[in-house]
């Protein structure tokens, strides 16, 4: 599809037009139904158009459509009461902002406000926005937008993720923190899910990271805008490990897609000293209706434990995907954490060198049979993560059309 009027952004190797959505289907133009495997990027966890949502929504509108950046309608009152109950007791102090760039540009602001440091530390190869700060964290200099846009925002320090041990990672963290002059660190929970390659941390990744910026004065900002919601099989996923950050971000799945939100949370010590500074405003930044579709869409991940099936049904679908796979030439491997799963394919098994092309063919030929999937080319995974509520029968349809297309290429 060329560009008339919307400007598309270049990661999408398929565009379409979207006409209708409901639970674990999409409607494309041409009438044809996709089974969907993205919930739109770790946003409709919930299923896609969720009636009860939308029935809030609707309800608000008939109350109150916004309020001022200097007051708070009920229902805003109403969401942070709800999501600071669901979260670790010392996160009790929320700010509101229209999506995870903007909560994730508070989050940068205010370690820099409470520590007085500059530096901030970021995960190479790792998204988290699209601002100068946020792509300061993970984009590396090399990347075609990097290199059109810079200078991005100044005093950040990339270090490399963890994928096998903790040992080396210690170290090189540790070295870093020891100085003693960096405001935060800025991590998922435990897999990378914002670029899309699915690595997944070691286990006690977090854990770690919290002994050592604790150890050294150093913030920790916890990403869930991909992690939450129920994604990795908890709630949030510092539950995975139990971990306290200093700050937490969400969007995305806060409000299932259904209306615009994102969220910064942080303690009532780090809120107080930092406020007057940071100026964390936000003219549409909580409207109603959306604050309405999120205290919704939380009350529902709660009443119905969305979380609970969610590692079974990963497991069974990465069990599959290698049983059926892992003997066809460009797999490599399968990882993931609840229904947060990447697909690896090589150009060959030895050099493990990241099959791009791959990766695109699995795209195109799965969604002319009818699977929506997305991915990180770069990285060789086709990334799966549909609606948590999407049935096992339906999970094992999907996965016949995506397994049925990777034999095709020999
Ligand atoms: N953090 C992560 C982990 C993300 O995946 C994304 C979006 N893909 C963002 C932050 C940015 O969120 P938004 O697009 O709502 O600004």
């Amino acid at each position: 599809m060329i560009i008339r009027h919307i400007i598309y952004n270049n990661f999408s190797y398929w565009r379409f037009n979207h006409i209708r959505a409901e639970g674990s289907y999409i409607w494309d133009d041409k009438g044809n139904r996709l089974i969907d495997f993205t919930s739109g990027w770790n946003v409709t966890n919930l299923g896609w158009n969720n009636r009860e949502v939308n029935r809030a929504m609707v309800n608000q509108i008939k109350k109150n459509t916004y309020a001022s950046m200097w007051s708070a309608d009920p229902i805003q009152e109403e969401l942070a009461a709800e999501l600071i109950g669901s979260l670790p007791k010392s996160l009790t102090a929320v700010s509101r902002a229209t999506g995870g760039t903007e909560a994730n540009e508070q989050a940068m602001k205010t370690v820099r406000g409470f520590t007085g440091r500059k530096k901030i530390i970021g995960f190479k190869d790792t998204y988290h926005g699209e601002s100068f700060g946020t792509l300061a964290l993970g984009y590396l200099p090399e990347y075609a937008v990097t290199k059109a846009i810079s200078p991005l925002v100044g005093g950040i320090i990339q270090i490399d993720f963890p994928k096998e041990g903790l040992d080396e990672f210690e170290y090189a963290l540790e070295k870093i923190l020891a100085k003693k002059d960096v405001a935060g660190i800025v991590t998922e929970a435990s897999i990378i899910t914002g670029w899309g390659s699915a690595y997944v941390a070691p286990k006690g990744y977090l854990s770690l990271v919290r002994r050592l910026t604790k150890k050294y004065g150093s913030l920790l900002i916890l990403d869930e805008v991909g992690t939450g919601f129920s994604r990795c099989g908890k709630l949030f996923g510092m539950d995975l490990e139990g971990v306290v950050p200093d700050i937490v971000t969400f969007a995305k799945g806060m409000s299932n897609g259904q209306a615009t939100i994102g969220a910064m949370v942080t303690t009532e010590e780090i809120a107080r000293k930092t406020y007057d500074k940071t100026n964390l405003t936000s003219t549409f930044g909580w409207v109603p209706v959306s604050c309405a579709a999120a205290l919704k869409t939380l009350k529902i991940h709660k009443r119905d434990k969305v979380w609970a099936g969610v590692d079974k049904k990963g497991k069974m679908m990465r069990n599959i995907i290698y049983k059926e796979l892992k003997e066809t030439p460009f797999f490599n491997e399968v990882r993931g954490v609840g229904l947060e799963i990447g697909l690896e394919f090589v150009t060959d098994k030895k050099t493990k060198k990241k099959n791009e092309k791959m990766v695109k063919r699995v795209l195109d030929k799965a969604f002319e049979k009818g699977l929506h999937l997305t991915g990180s080319p770069g990285d060789g995974v086709v990334q799966i993560m549909p609606p948590l509520t999407t049935p096992k029968k339906l999970l094992e349809e999907g996965l016949e059309i995506l397994t049925e297309v990777v034999k095709q290429y020999k």
